[in-house]
């Protein structure tokens, strides 16, 4: 493992800062003080009935996860409405509301000793979500993102270069983006 201690300290961001001190970014104004800029895409979403006495009444309930490439930031949200555009608002809104940063680093037994390249994670971390269990390993220099295309995705967007993630149980879309959540959520890189 990389000592942390020795790497010459760099000018910190206001988010690494936030980070250190174990900070969340939780409201809107926040996101601009900040001059985040986030990406937001559905991920996830499907149709759902409701049976009441005159009827059934149709909704929609979306995931949209939001992703910050250059902090390594990423927020997942749910959004339930009967109107879809509402919808991908509200889930887009509760990411924004979620969003957590992680410090990168190298924490490959493949890559050279001394990588002090901030392209992957530090150690592995794990993540649950119903039967669905997320394993996020840190990946060699240059081995890229090994993950089904929708979690290799996301994973990308949060400017993670190489990272191995293994899927086990059900391969729901929703589960597995909210365990991969989950995992990324566990992580810490001290
Ligand atoms: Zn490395």
């Amino acid at each position: 493992m990389i000592d942390y201690r020795n790497i010459a300290p760099r000018i910190e961001t206001s988010v690494e800062l936030l980070l250190r001190n174990k900070m969340w970014i939780s409201n809107k104004a926040e996101i601009e003080d900040f001059g985040l800029e986030l990406q937001t895409r559905i991920r996830d979403s499907s149709r759902v009935q409701k049976t009441v006495k005159f009827g059934k009444i149709p909704s929609f309930r979306i995931l949209g996860v939001a992703t910050d490439v250059n902090n390594h930031g990423i927020g997942v949200g749910l959004g339930r409405s009967r109107n879809k555009v509402d919808a991908r608002v509200k889930s887009f809104n509760n990411a924004k509301k979620n969003l957590k940063f992680l410090l990168l680093g190298c924490g490959s037994l493949a890559c050279d000793k001394n990588c002090t390249k901030e392209h992957s994670l530090t150690k592995r971390t794990t993540g649950k979500c119903g039967s669905t269990i997320a394993l996020l390993m840190p990946a060699e220099l240059g081995s890229g993102i090994v993950a089904s295309p929708r979690v290799a995705e996301i994973i990308r967007q949060m400017g993670i270069k190489d990272l191995r993630v293994k899927i086990r149980g059900s391969r729901n879309t929703m589960n597995c983006v909210k365990a991969v959540y989950e995992a990324l959520l566990s992580y810490t890189r001290e």
